[in-house]
């Protein structure tokens, strides 16, 4: 089916006629009707205007026109705004917001002729890494249903490992992207911080945010970085170096390239599975030529609390501005104070509160160089780590996430169990890094495990050579839940 198809598959597909942009439509929306019930990936879409769209891309196809993502069905995270479309971010917050323009990811995704179909599940304000802080109530692990498919893009890794949708964006501000591809066996992106525009991505926390693409394979990702990087003159921390041409870089080949395994990622709490899966990886890749090095990240263990310090301050000022006036849900009260935190009280839910209140507290008065002050120093002593590290090596190798995907339900009432499970996903973006998490193989439960590589800032190039050698010696991609 059109729909289980990889990005260049299934562009070979429609070249040769086989197949129609409205074809691969359809698939992916009767494949939704067939099994989201179950899976909860998807929280609107618009069937009749993806097979407008479908139908333009057939045309435009059969004209002549080109396009990297000419009649693609992509799901989009559901804190990207889509043009007269719902904004929601899973919240309540939001109420019955419209978006009135589009990112410019989505635009630079339409003028590579994608179908931009479908919002998908996260949590809230994409704050959580389970998908199961979310106003729609938790998505669910196509590999086994009663678990969670990680957060907090849930809903794109679920469209994708299910066969919903071709390709999704999600956004990664603390493993987001990474985390939950590596728990639904599928392939999650997180670019350098400044390599896409976050312009129409509902901020959360500015100095981490970023969008990627979750995709069936390395090859994908590569074309959908390809489409959405740039410099955006809408966004002033996107950066102006040049992009390069991903695709021509994945030549199965890392002779030399140099591969640390940082000391500190021998954590309490690594599962077995998780630590033989990924060592066997690293020995795949050594046994083609990669070069492994120990070295040493010293500053690891501060980077939860360091994150969580940076991450919930800047979310408590991102916030503010949902206060019952200018966007979405307003809750009347006698007094504009009153409206106000009535709308918050009620729109927002418990994990927002907690970040809101904990992000007040250490930006407050008295608190602010306690907390805030030293989290951004010891933020710089974690990208100096990196920095030191990226002059011995061109790669870090480690775990995405210290277990495969838990069962709904069991950490919700644990904020810090479910904080600790981003112990490796989370300095990349407090160091501005670009980091990949691919599949690497299954529990014995049938679970997936992810490998995460980092790379130095703007080396996606290597990040993604190294992903893709990895990828072609195995066949963990062409595994697939079964959901019929
Ligand atoms: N799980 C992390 C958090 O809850 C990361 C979320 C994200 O990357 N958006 O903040």
């Amino acid at each position: 089916m059109p729909n289980s198809l990889t990005i260049h598959r299934l562009i070979e597909r429609l070249n040769s006629g086989d197949v129609t942009s409205r074809q691969a439509t359809e698939a992916c929306l009767n494949r939704i009707q067939s099994i989201d019930r179950e899976l909860n990936a998807f929280i609107g879409f618009d069937s009749e205007e993806a097979l407008t769209q479908a139908d333009v891309a057939d045309k435009t196809r059969a004209n002549g026109g080109e396009g990297a993502l000419l009649g693609v069905p992509i799901a989009i995270k559901d804190a990207i705004a889509v043009k007269d479309h719902p904004l929601n971010c899973a919240s309540k917050i939001l109420g019955d917001f419209v978006s009135p323009y589009d990112a410019t990811v989505i635009r630079k995704l339409r003028n590579a002729g994608a179908i931009v179909f479908g919002r998908v599940n996260m949590d809230e304000f994409a704050m959580g890494s389970s998908t199961e802080n979310s106003s729609h109530g938790p998505s669910r692990n196509p590999w086994n249903i009663k678990h969670i498919p990680g957060g907090s893009s849930g809903g794109s890794a679920v469209a994708v490992a299910a066969d919903e949708c071709v390709a999704s964006l999600g956004s990664d501000t603390g493993g987001s992207i990474r985390q939950p591809a590596a728990l639904c066996g599928c392939v999650g992106l997180k670019p350098t911080y400044g390599r896409v525009s976050r312009y129409g991505l509902v901020a959360f926390a500015s100095s981490l945010d970023q969008i990627g693409p979750l995709t069936k394979d390395v090859r994908d990702s590569a074309t959908m970085l390809q489409v959405i990087a740039g410099v955006d003159d809408r966004d002033s921390t996107s950066v102006s170096e040049a992009v390069p041409d991903y695709s021509s870089n994945l030549t199965g080949d890392v002779k030399g390239l140099r591969i640390g395994l940082p000391r500190e990622y021998q954590v309490d709490g690594l599962d077995s599975e998780v630590k033989d899966s990924v060592n066997s990886a690293v020995e795949c890749l050594a046994e083609r030529g990669a070069e492994i090095i120990e070295i040493s990240l010293p500053h690891t263990e501060y980077a939860i609390a360091t994150y969580y310090i940076i991450a919930t301050a800047e979310a408590s000022a991102n916030l503010a501005r949902f206060e019952g006036v200018r966007y979405g849900a307003r809750v009347n009260g006698s007094d504009p104070q009153e409206m106000n935190s009535k709308t918050r009280g009620i729109g927002f839910g418990e994990e927002v509160k907690r970040r809101i209140i904990l992000g007040t507290y250490v930006l407050s008065s008295g608190y602010y160089d306690a907390y805030y002050l030293r989290a951004q120093k010891v933020r710089t002593l974690i990208r100096e780590d990196y920095l030191k590290a990226f002059e011995e090596v061109d790669l870090i190798a480690s775990p995405t996430t210290p277990t495969p995907a838990f069962k709904i339900g069991e950490k919700v009432d644990d904020p810090l169990q479910m904080y600790l499970s981003d112990i490796f996903t989370i300095s990349c973006n407090l160091a501005g890094l670009c980091g990949i998490s691919i599949p690497c193989g299954f529990s014995k439960h049938g679970l997936p495990i992810g490998l995460q590589l980092q790379g130095r800032p703007f080396g996606e190039p290597d990040l993604l050579r190294c992903a893709h050698t990895y990828e072609q010696a195995t066949d963990w991609r062409n595994k697939k839940p079964k959901l019929d």
